[in-house]
């Protein structure tokens, strides 16, 4: 069984044939998908898929939802994790993070507003003993920095690709390193290096759907100047996904499958009890 361990099912992009998507990830393998939440709106629709799919989810506010979000959501999200407290498909925190790639939120006012949002959710995933899952774009030190001091009892670094050092330190605070279509590409070199090089224990694999689309899947910038939509990514590319990343590692796919399950459950729990 595959778990895709980032996976949007609540994206507006599935509106139109969700529960088809899902079947499919099933059909193809991909037993459970865990559905990391991006503001506050979107909580109470995203707890009803993951209870009608049998699968995982995430509570938070995710770094890119920071601008419109306010304190208020800080103690909606405290009385909503307590709230969840006893449901077995509450995974972790997430998808909470720092993104120093957007220009908007490079600001030095949008980088204080992201580092109290961050900094603040870290904490509340200590009070409530949750795991986090991190959204890492140019920020794996910062990232880094909040955690040493948080004390956060570990997760998922979503859509890893920093260098070996970050990663080792992610793995030594108790972190998995999640990787997805990005890694796909021929030309994605470093992140294929790092992919093989870390040892297998430390990685979960996820789709990020709709986004992150693999190399099959992804229309290029010309095609999309003729007037293709960019391809949509979905959690049934999962095994295909795992096909490059067992090949990189030449590791056959159901001992790839085994320990990648086995690695989500280590640093999510609860998702041993879905599985
Ligand atoms: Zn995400």
């Amino acid at each position: 069984m595959w778990i895709d361990t980032h996976c949007h099912l609540d994206a507006p992009e599935f509106d139109a044939d969700r529960d088809a998507v899902r079947q499919q990830a099933r059909a193809a393998g991909v037993g459970l998908c865990v559905l990391p939440a991006v503001q506050r709106s979107d909580w109470p629709g995203l707890q009803a898929l993951a209870m009608r799919h049998r699968d995982g989810y995430a509570l938070g506010i995710h770094p890119l939802y920071v601008p419109q979000a306010d304190e208020g959501d800080l103690l909606a999200l405290d009385a909503a994790l307590n709230e969840a407290r006893d449901d077995p498909r509450l995974v972790a925190v997430g998808e909470i993070g720092l993104d120093f790639f957007v220009p908007e939120l490079c600001t030095p006012d949008m980088r204080e507003r992201q580092w109290h949002f961050y900094v603040a959710q870290l904490a509340l995933a200590q009070k409530h003993s949750l795991p986090v899952i991190l959204h890492v774009r140019r920020s794996a030190d910062g990232l880094l920095k909040g955690l040493r001091h948080a004390g956060v009892a570990g997760g998922i670094a979503h859509a890893f690709n920093g260098s070996v050092q970050q990663a080792q330190a992610f793995i030594g605070l108790g972190f998995a390193l999640g990787f997805g279509g990005a890694m796909t590409f021929e030309r994605a070199t470093a992140l294929r290096a790092l992919a093989c090089r870390l040892p297998l224990e430390a990685l979960v694999l996820e789709t990020d759907a709709p986004d992150i689309p693999p190399q099959w899947v992804y229309r290029t910038a010309e095609a999309r100047a003729k007037g293709l939509a960019q391809g949509r990514n979905a959690p049934a590319e999962l095994p295909r996904i795992a096909q490059v990343l067992a090949e990189l590692r030449g590791v056959g796919l159901p001992a790839l499958a085994q320990a990648t399950s086995r690695n989500a459950q280590r640093v999510l729990p609860r998702l041993e009890a879905l599985s």
